[in-house]
């Protein structure tokens, strides 16, 4: 949702955004326009109001207000067109390993329980692959049976696993 994945360098095409980006804008207007990159959009906020100030973004097609493309609570009016193509693809991807019984490790990174989307589909993931599961987190540590926990914030896990891996 905030893109780090792709400011990290990961391509475009190999993320979900389960709940949407904050990268890209969708039409309030629904003029079925799909949703659109935010990257040349600058939306200023005055700070007396803390509003955003004119001018509001604009959808390229229909000149409608834009939003975020973000799943905010209780939204009934997100575009979902965008991540459901990146689940798709994701969802073409482990079907692909599958076929080719690969061994796979799921790393679930923070994703902690208030909604726990991001970890059912990582629990699910490893169990449908016959993988392993390692989850690092500081505070929601339950993992399933015969899972791995490393009770850590992320970098500190991820260094401990590289650690061990250069020690074979
Ligand atoms: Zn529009």
């Amino acid at each position: 949702m905030d893109a780090q994945f792709q400011r990290a360098g990961f391509h475009e095409e190999r993320v979900e955004e389960c709940h949407g980006s904050i990268l890209h804008l969708q039409c309030l207007k629904g003029c079925d326009l799909p949703p659109w990159s935010a990257a040349q959009t600058a939306v200023s906020v005055d700070v007396e109001t803390l509003r955003a100030a004119e001018p509001l973004p604009a959808c390229p097609r229909c000149g409608g207000l834009a939003r975020p493309n973000i799943l905010m609570f209780g939204d009934l009016g997100w575009d979902s067109s965008r991540a459901n193509e990146q689940r798709e693809r994701l969802a073409e991807w482990l079907e692909e390993l599958g076929q080719r019984r690969a061994r796979v490790v799921v790393l679930c990174l923070g994703a902690g329980t208030a909604i726990p989307s991001v970890r059912f589909h990582a629990e699910r993931t490893a169990r449908r692959l016959g993988g392993a599961l390692i989850r690092i987190n500081p505070r929601d540590t339950w993992v399933p049976t015969g899972q791995i926990c490393l009770e850590s914030g992320a970098l500190a896990g991820l260094s401990a696993i590289e650690a061990a891996l250069a020690q074979g």
